[in-house]
């Protein structure tokens, strides 16, 4: 802490905001208020803020906090509400648990949680595990942001630990950004420094997207558009070029892979009589067979070269096959396990390459009862813990299992829901559908824990007020330059908002296990911090951060390459499959055993384009990160939420930028201002993903929030389809 006068100070802490970045700030407080927000200044890499998290301290002081425990008077939805006191607010959350359990089941009862902060403490597991000791729950599976990316590392590599470091793009000769924009989402600090510095040095970078982003802009050289949901079909292609003109690294094919013969044999037309040639290709992706072959040659004998496969185009109908095809192609030209290269999506998790961040265990329950002697779920593959449940729902279909249950197929019939560190009714596919469902008859109990009043908690029966994380202690852990950061209590909770742990405990207390958390955040940080490589506590404390040194970038899978013997690949061959015999032995054609194109619903060729002829893509947004940051004053100065539409689409409809335009399908319309631009390709929108749901009297939609639109059906491996819409766009 480091003192600036008399009566202020200035308090070092780390952030992570569900963005991926885990960056530094330097806060300055005076009379227990912030004052101002700075960030790192020290030596590089910095660990440097973003626009956001510098603009953390409107959102602190945000005059609709929520302030205290409430419980609803009006409808659901309608936001009617009145002040009780916290023992009232828990203890009939605890009599609500118990009841539900003892009348229907701990089934019935569904735990949504695990957005938020990025923190290692006040996380959604606490609430899990203490709803574990107490009977079980029903949990959820699927991760929004890359569950098309997982399940295909789980087929591909046998593990999710795929990343690399971002410094090791100062390795590359090349770098692909497909479907990647690190200047708008950053996720992990340092990703653009690192960029820019290999542009500076000579590396190629080509971007390949939808739109001109942001990142194309200052990054790329070259600008690929692509119409969404074909990029498997372009990677195919790329495939097609490079073994026809004989450019795979074969060695690399036979020491390290299975399954190229199979991969070959269908791209090259042996098992459907359709070769995937460039021709093929581009009249499926829009891109011109010259650019793809000449990528596809480019990438091939540009050594090393780094395909950095970014998720967005995985949040998408068939993701799975894109993440796989990325896949297959790092493979064929031996550009995983060694620098430079790259095996996998664009998120970096902070365990992988031979390193990892460790930390002592937080609180902990039991193993939840509901899943004890569930079996796998069909076409499931462990992509996390206990994500192959068969007792688990998909996070896009909870709206639907709320309003289906058992005589829908799916494992229960929801009765109760505690939602905490997410906002379901703003972020999950097709709000209309889950505003229905959470004013069901059918679920009797909803709590919310939250900081604002977003539109799920609007919906809740009982309110309780979350405070941010620079009113409590915590730990988190940054994977691309690889460090601990302590997230230091910077200010006293405002109001009577509590933090995750201390509900947690309340609760606890409440249903029987008071022993459950017997330590405050700090004892825990203290606690989580004796499990990890940290020598020194009050050092980590005092300046927040802890740097890993490491020899060298870490690289995924280097171990393998390296020593094949040794160290094989975590997969049933103990090789990198481009062939998976346990996709093959799930017999469903949209799983297939190799990489695939698969054409997806929704498309332009879907007989729908005809009445809703644009595909809608939902994007992250500079100044928010999900709907985190949206209210947030300074930051809505910065960017209007609008849709973007090319020239020509805009103009077939008389549509000029700043123009009020309905966007809808069958699912629901939203009213937004247009953004007309040469920057989005022709016969596709975008509405970035966040913006808070403001229905009017008609339902209709006046916020922005793009999950009017979206569809709340998974990909088969489990991708969610964000980018997989179609609408029609009107002028207002
Ligand atoms: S929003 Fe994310 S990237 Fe931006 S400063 Fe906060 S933690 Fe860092």
């Amino acid at each position: 802490m480091q003192r600036k006068s008399s009566d202020e100070q200035v308090i070092a802490t780390a952030c992570s905001s569900h963005c991926g970045g885990k960056c530094l700030l330097r806060v300055h407080v005076r009379d227990g208020a912030i004052i101002r927000i700075e960030t790192d200044g020290g030596k590089e890499p910095q660990l440097r803020a973003c626009l956001r998290c510098r603009a953390y301290r409107q959102r602190i002081y945000d005059p609709d906090r929520l302030k205290f425990p409430m419980r609803r008077v009006g409808e659901r939805g309608e936001g009617k509400f009145e002040r009780i006191s916290w023992d009232e607010a828990l203890d009939t959350v605890a009599k609500e648990f118990i009841r539900v359990r003892d009348t229907y089941g701990p089934s019935t009862t569904f735990f949504l949680g695990g957005g938020g902060d990025n923190m290692q403490l006040h996380r959604a597991r606490l609430i899990e595990g203490l709803f574990s000791m107490a009977g079980g729950f029903t949990a959820w599976w699927g991760v929004h942001s890359f569950e098309g990316g997982l399940y295909a590392e789980m087929a591909t590599y046998g593990t999710t630990g795929s990343g690399s470091g971002y410094d090791d793009l100062l390795n590359s000769r090349l770098i692909v950004m497909w479907g990647w924009n690190p200047a708008v989402t950053i996720h992990e600090c340092n990703t653009s420094w690192y960029l820019i510095q290999a542009k500076e040095s000579g590396t190629k970078i080509v971007s390949i997207d939808p739109r001109y982003t942001d990142s194309t802009a200052t990054f790329a050289s070259q600008w690929i558009p692509i119409i969404p949901g074909t990029d498997t079909a372009m990677l195919l292609a790329m495939a097609y070029v490079i073994i026809k003109e004989n450019l795979h690294d074969q060695r690399f094919l036979d020491t390290y892979t299975v399954g190229f013969a199979q991969f070959r044999g269908y791209v090259l037309g042996a098992e459907d009589g359709l070769p995937k040639t460039p021709a093929w290709a581009e009249s499926i992706t829009g891109v011109p067979a010259e650019v793809i072959g000449n990528l596809a040659r480019e990438y091939a004998t540009t050594k090393p070269a780094a395909l950095v496969a970014g998720i967005g185009p995985g949040r998408a109908t068939y993701g799975e096959q894109y993440h796989r095809a990325a896949h297959t192609l790092a493979a064929m030209t031996g550009n995983i396990g060694v620098h430079g290269g790259w095996a996998s999506r664009s998120s970096v998790p902070p365990n992988y390459g031979g390193y990892e961040l460790k930390l002592g265990k937080p609180p902990q329950g039991p193993g939840n009862p509901v899943e004890g002697g569930a079996s796998p779920r069909k076409y499931s593959l462990p992509t996390s813990d206990g994500a192959d449940s068969s007792a688990r729902i998909h996070c896009t279909k909870l709206a639907d299992a709320i309003l289906e249950g058992k005589a829908g197929g799916y494992p229960t019939d929801i009765k109760m829901l505690f939602v905490m560190h997410t906002n379901f009714a703003n972020q999950f596919a097709d709000v209309n559908k889950i505003t229905r469902a959470l004013k069901s008859k059918s679920l009797e109990f909803i709590v919310v824990a939250e900081q604002l009043m977003t539109s799920t908690a609007r919906f809740a029966d009982i309110l309780l007020p979350v405070n941010t994380f620079m009113e409590r202690n915590d730990i988190t852990l940054g994977g691309a330059t690889p460090h601990y950061g302590y997230v230091k209590k910077v200010i006293d909770p405002l109001y009577e908002s509590k933090s995750p742990l201390d509900i947690c405990r309340e609760l606890a207390t409440r249903l029987g296990f008071p022993g459950y958390i017997d330590k405050t955040d700090e004892e825990w940080v203290r606690e989580l911090m004796r499990g990890s490589d940290i020598p020194d506590y009050d050092t980590f404390k005092e300046s927040a951060l802890y740097r890993v040194s490491l020899p060298e970038p870490r690289v995924a899978f280097k171990e393998q390459i390296d020593d094949p013997e040794k160290n094989p690949f975590p997969t049933p061959s103990g090789k990198i499959e481009i062939y998976s015999q346990k996709l093959a032995d799930m017999n469903n054609p949209e799983i297939p055993p190799i990489a695939k194109h698969i054409p997806a619903w929704e498309s332009r060729n879907d007989p729908l384009a005809k009445k809703y002829p644009l595909q809608l893509i939902t994007t992250h947004f500079k100044r928010r990160t999900h709907t985190q940051f949206e209210k947030v004053p300074w930051l809505r100065e910065l960017q209007a939420q609008a849709m973007l539409i090319n020239t020509v689409d805009a103009q077939a409809r008389g549509i000029s930028s700043g123009d009020g335009v309905r966007v809808f399908n069958d699912r629901g319309e939203v009213i937004i201002p247009a953004e007309v631009t040469e920057r989005i390709m022709p016969g596709v929108v975008d509405i970035p993903q966040g913006a808070w749901y403001s229905p009017d009297e008609r339902g209709v939609d006046r916020g922005g929030c793009a999950n009017m639109l979206t569809r709340d059906e998974p990909s088969p491996g489990g991708a969610f389809c964000y980018n997989t819409s179609l609408v029609q766009v009107r002028k207002v």
